[in-house]
């Protein structure tokens, strides 16, 4: 019985040393990540000053940015679930709130337009570095598959919120096409909907892009280290057993 609870134990101690041991490096990496994009779509946003215009957007403050916060990041992060990643589900959702990074020039005052960052040309130049810089960061082959789709998540799940959050009724604009055209583009109220299923569709096909590229090698890989793992711990705990007996 005490023996059964030590076997427990010893395995539940040798789970916890796998998975943090598993973890923490990666998250260090997934924070730099954030990190990065952040700068990314800040200077990004700089593009702004290419067509300068008086900002017409008002800013939230106090608990309706925290709303406003809270709800890019849930959908930035239910559009990610299919991903099955709960580390890049994080990533998006944090990411899908710094694409709102692109309203600081206009909130200083400075004469730029509108939202840069809420543009097809953004997802596309975003996916580009962000996939060169995950490709020379030494991530595994599934994370890599999957973040090929990881960019146009995030500003498709932004957007989604951004019409979403607006009065029921009311519709939304945004330039797409900059820096090609300036151009307001405006989506009805349930257009909310179409944007985030978009975003659930590519990472859902980010999901089968992996199982298809890179996924079966490093599951097996990281499943046989786990339970070699357990078995050291558990033949480790053997070996003290009967040296323990060898002295009684
Ligand atoms: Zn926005």
């Amino acid at each position: 019985m005490q023996q059964d609870a030590q076997n427990q134990k010893q395995f539940f101690l040798g789970r916890i040393r796998f998975l943090v041991r598993k973890h923490v490096p990666h998250l260090r990496k997934i924070i730099l990540l954030a990190i990065f994009y952040a700068a990314l779509a800040f200077l990004y946003s700089s593009i702004g000053f290419l067509h300068p215009e008086v900002s017409h957007f008002h800013e939230y403050t106090g608990p309706k940015l925290f709303i406003e916060i809270l709800g890019h990041f849930s959908f930035g992060f239910i559009a990610s679930i299919p991903f099955w990643d709960l580390e890049i589900s994080l990533l998006t959702g944090v990411a899908a709130v710094f694409i709102d990074t692109d309203h600081i020039l206009s909130a200083l005052g400075l004469n730029v337009s509108g939202r840069p960052d809420h543009s097809f040309l953004f997802v596309i130049v975003s996916a580009i570095i962000l996939f060169y810089v995950v490709m020379r960061s030494n991530f595994p082959n599934s994370f890599l598959a999957k973040f090929v789709f990881f960019a146009p998540v995030v500003v498709f799940s932004h957007i989604a919120y951004d019409i979403f959050a607006v009065p029921l009724g009311s519709s939304s604009t945004f330039q797409l096409f900059i820096p090609f055209s300036f151009a307001e583009v405006s989506f009805p109220y349930d257009y909310w909907i179409l944007f985030e299923t978009l975003a659930l569709v590519l990472s859902f096909a980010g999901y089968l892009f992996a199982r298809r590229f890179g996924g079966k090698v490093e599951e097996s890989t990281s499943i046989t280290k786990f339970t070699r793992e357990i078995d050291e711990s558990r033949v480790e705990e053997q070996r003290r057993t009967t040296a323990g007996e060898a002295r009684s």
